[in-house]
């Protein structure tokens, strides 16, 4: 089949399948390039390890830590004539390389929410592996049905307290217009902190502790934003920011949890990148096309994998974490930067439609979207006919 990207809105309903293999394999040579990563962790289980901050952890983890690695995701699989979603190539062609250079690699394809998942994991831990010393926690969704009470909560982007208006980018037209955000109302805090929150990352913990399947000295990681000023009321200071203080209880609680045994829980909080899940956020895709066009030419622009990398290399396995006042690690401590802020607002403030172009990587955003789909890597002949049915070899 010849796959070509079709956009909806903010999502592409269409993959590449030796693209996906393509931006896997570039993310793998840039870990590689750098080096073996000394002291990391050796069994790695990465729950939502197929896209975005998942799957570059799960890459550093294995090729650069030599570790091996479980992956839990929910994808939907390919077949002769339909194409399956970009974490399922992803998934595909990780297993593939991480065969070749003779690491373990088993994937599993559910909702990581469920009693049943966990269950199946739990068994594969087991069988394979007797342990794990890191558990990676990247799920990002837009609902999630409760284990127990069977309840389906989804979750919302919206501001707390008030309405919110501020400039948006059509990221199909490059038109930037203004977006009115209604303030959350009835339960949407609940719904957004039951999903997003930190309930079931604590639930995978309590479960592999439950049958002692955390090794000593092990860590666990969940993933967190802190942006911008201009980003906080649907951001920080909204719905999903509650979500996010949530997941900051947690880890205080795993923390505990995990001293007997000498683990320890972190939230690293990480840059804003095109992902799935970012791309679908109110005003980010606007500050993330500034915020390319201040770092890329500073040298400081850094893709997941380029993130996940420092993460693992500098902070947890160097163990120099430099955790910020409130115990989190800083990976978006460039973004974050002084210089690049001002210089952010400063575009901020005067982008319009007319010189985006000009103030914004408008162009790198798309092209970054596009590749999370496959599309646009070097080497890879779009005209050819392709195997859009290609498996994920454990799930085999
Ligand atoms: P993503 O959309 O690229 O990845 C989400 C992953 O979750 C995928 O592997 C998907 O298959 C999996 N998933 C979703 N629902 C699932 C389910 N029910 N069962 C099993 N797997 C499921 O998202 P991302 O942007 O990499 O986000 C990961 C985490 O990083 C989130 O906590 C997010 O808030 C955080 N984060 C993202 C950014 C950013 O700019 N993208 C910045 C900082 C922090």
């Amino acid at each position: 089949m010849i796959v070509t990207p079709k956009i909806r809105g903010f999502i592409c309903t269409t993959a590449h399948p030796d693209g996906c293999a393509k931006h896997v394999a570039e993310q793998i040579a840039v870990v590689k390039g750098r080096g073996a990563i000394a002291n990391g962790p050796k069994k790695v289980l990465v729950i939502g390890s197929s896209t975005g901050y998942g799957l570059s952890s799960r890459i550093a983890a294995a090729f650069g830590c030599g570790a091996a690695t479980m992956g839990v995701f929910f994808e939907k699989p390919g077949e002769a004539e339909r194409c399956g979603t970009a974490g399922w190539y992803n998934s595909a062609a990780f297993e593939r390389e991480a065969l070749a250079d003779e690491l373990y690699a088993r994937s599993f394809n559910g909702d990581a929410f469920s009693s049943e998942m966990k269950q199946q994991v739990i068994a594969a831990i087991k069988a394979d592996l007797g342990q794990v010393d890191c558990i990676i926690y990247s799920l990002a969704s837009p609902r999630r049905t409760h284990p127990i009470s069977g309840e389906v909560f989804k979750s919302v982007l919206k501001p707390i307290g008030q309405s919110f208006t501020n400039k948006n980018l059509n990221t199909s037209t490059g038109v930037v217009d203004e977006v009115t955000l209604p303030a959350a109302e009835g339960d949407d805090i609940a719904q957004t902190v039951a999903v997003m929150g930190g309930e079931d990352w604590q639930m995978w913990i309590d479960a592999l502790l439950a049958e002692n399947l955390i090794a000593p000295n092990a860590t666990t990681l969940a993933y967190s934003y802190i942006g911008p000023e201009v980003t906080w009321p649907i951001y920080k200071n909204g719905t999903i920011g509650k979500a996010k203080e949530d997941l900051e209880r947690c880890q205080r609680e795993l923390d505990a949890k995990l001293a007997h045994i000498g683990g320890k829980a972190w939230v690293s909080v990480n840059k804003a990148l095109v992902t799935q899940a970012s791309s679908a956020i109110p005003v980010v895709p606007l500050y993330i096309s500034l915020l390319y066009k201040v770092m890329k030419p500073l040298g400081s622009h850094e893709d997941t994998i380029e993130q996940m990398d420092r993460l693992f290399r500098e902070r947890l396995c160097s163990g120099t974490p430099q955790a910020d006042d409130v115990g989190r690690i800083r990976i978006d401590d460039w973004e974050m930067s002084a210089d690049v802020q001002s210089a952010v607002a400063q575009a901020w403030e005067v982008v319009n439609t007319e010189n985006l172009k000009e103030l914004a990587d408008f162009e790198g955003y798309q092209s970054s979207f596009l590749r999370l789909f496959g599309f646009g890597l070097a080497g890879v002949d779009y005209s050819a006919d392709t195997n859009t049915g290609i498996g994920v070899p454990s799930l085999l």
